[in-house]
C-alpha cells in the first residue's frame, strides 16, 4: 500500500498551484488510464490533482469555422455534439468508436492526448486536423506536440486546456479496433483543409507513435479518392509488431484504413 492525497482543483490556476506544492503529483482527468496504471503499481503519485470539476476545461464551441474542444470534454460529449458533427463529423465519429460506454463517459480528450498512447484514436485527429494544443502556459502546434510513445512536448506540471482547429473541407476516420480493448490496431484520419492541403495521420501502427504519411498526403492532394492511396507504399520497418499483429499486417491495415477514411469523408 502507498498513500496518495486527493485534491479537487477548482480552476486551472488552482490545479497548477496544487501540483507545484506536491512531491510527485499527477493530474487526474477521466482516470481511465491513470487509475489502472496506479492499480498495477506502474505509477504511485504522492498526490492526485483532479481536473474533472474545472468548468473552464469543459465544452465545445464552434465560432465561424474555428472549433474549440475543452480538454476536460468526455469522449461521449464529443461524439454526441450536434454542433461538432456539423463542423467536423469525423472527430465525433472517432470519439464514438473509443472503448465502451463507460470509457466514453469518463475518459476525456485532454487525458487521451496528454497520455499519447500509441494506439489511442485522438492523436491522429489532432495531427490530421492540424490542431493547436492550448495549455496553461502556451500554444503548441500538433506537429510539435507528439514526441514518441507516451511522450509529448508537455513540461512537468503543464496542463492541456483545449484543442482548437479550423473545420476541414472534408475529413474521415477509419480504424481497425483490437477486438478486446477497442484500441486502434491501426487508425487513419484524413483531412482536406480549406486551403487545399491534405493531412493523413496514422495511429496504432507506428513504432514511434502517431505519424503523418507524406506519400498519401500528396496522392490525395492530387486526387481525392480512395483509390489514390492504394498505390502508396507503407514502410513496415517503421511499424509495430506485437502479439496482436505483425508490422506487415499493420502496413496493409494502414492502406485499407486510409481508403475507408477517404470513403467516409466523401
Ligand atoms: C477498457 C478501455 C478501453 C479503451 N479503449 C480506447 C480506445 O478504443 N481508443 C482510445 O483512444 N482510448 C481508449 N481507452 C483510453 C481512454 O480513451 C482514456 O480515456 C484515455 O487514455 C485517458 O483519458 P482520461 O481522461 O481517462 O485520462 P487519465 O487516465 O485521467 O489521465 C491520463 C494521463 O494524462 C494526464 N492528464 C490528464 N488530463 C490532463 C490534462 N488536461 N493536461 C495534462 N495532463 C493530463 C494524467 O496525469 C495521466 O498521466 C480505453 C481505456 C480503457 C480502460
Amino acid at each position: 500500500m502507498y498513500n496518495t492525497t486527493y485534491h479537487r482543483a477548482s480552476s486551472v490556476a488552482d490545479a497548477a498551484s496544487l501540483f507545484g506544492k506536491s512531491d510527485e503529483a499527477r493530474y487526474l482527468s477521466g482516470g481511465m488510464t491513470l487509475i489502472a496504471t496506479m492499480k498495477q503499481r506502474l505509477a504511485s503519485p504522492t498526490d492526485l490533482v483532479d481536473l474533472r470539476h474545472i468548468a473552464e476545461l469543459k465544452g465545445i464551441s464552434v465560432n465561424g469555422s474555428t472549433v474549440r474542444i475543452g480538454a476536460g470534454t468526455t469522449h461521449y460529449e464529443v461524439a454526441a455534439s450536434a454542433e461538432l458533427r456539423r463542423a467536423c463529423k469525423a472527430i465525433a465519429d472517432l470519439a464514438g468508436m473509443i472503448g465502451d460506454p463507460h470509457v466514453r463517459h469518463m475518459g476525456t480528450m485532454g487525458g487521451s492526448v496528454a497520455n499519447n498512447d500509441p494506439a489511442a484514436d485522438y492523436p491522429s485527429a489532432v495531427l490530421a486536423l492540424n490542431a493547436t494544443v492550448h495549455t496553461d502556459r502556451r500554444r503548441i502546434a500538433a506537429d510539435d506536440f507528439f514526441a514518441g510513445l507516451f511522450e509529448t512536448a508537455l513540461e512537468d506540471g503543464e496542463i492541456v486546456t483545449a484543442f482548437e482547429f479550423e473545420a476541414p473541407a472534408k475529413a474521415g476516420y477509419a480504424k481497425f479496433p483490437n477486438p478486446a480493448s477497442r484500441y486502434a490496431m491501426t487508425g487513419v484520419f484524413v483531412a482536406r483543409h480549406a486551403n487545399g492541403d491534405v493531412r493523413v495521420a496514422v495511429t496504432g501502427a507506428g513504432s514511434d507513435g502517431v505519424f503523418r504519411h507524406a506519400g498519401m498526403e500528396a496522392a490525395l492532394k492530387a486526387n481525392w479518392s480512395p483509390d489514390a492511396v492504394a498505390s502508396q507504399s507503407v514502410d513496415a520497418g517503421a511499424l509495430m509488431s506485437d502479439i496482436h499483429g505483425s508490422s506487415d499486417y499493420r502496413a496493409n491495415l494502414v492502406k485499407v484504413m486510409a481508403k475507408r477514411a477517404v470513403a467516409a469523408a466523401g
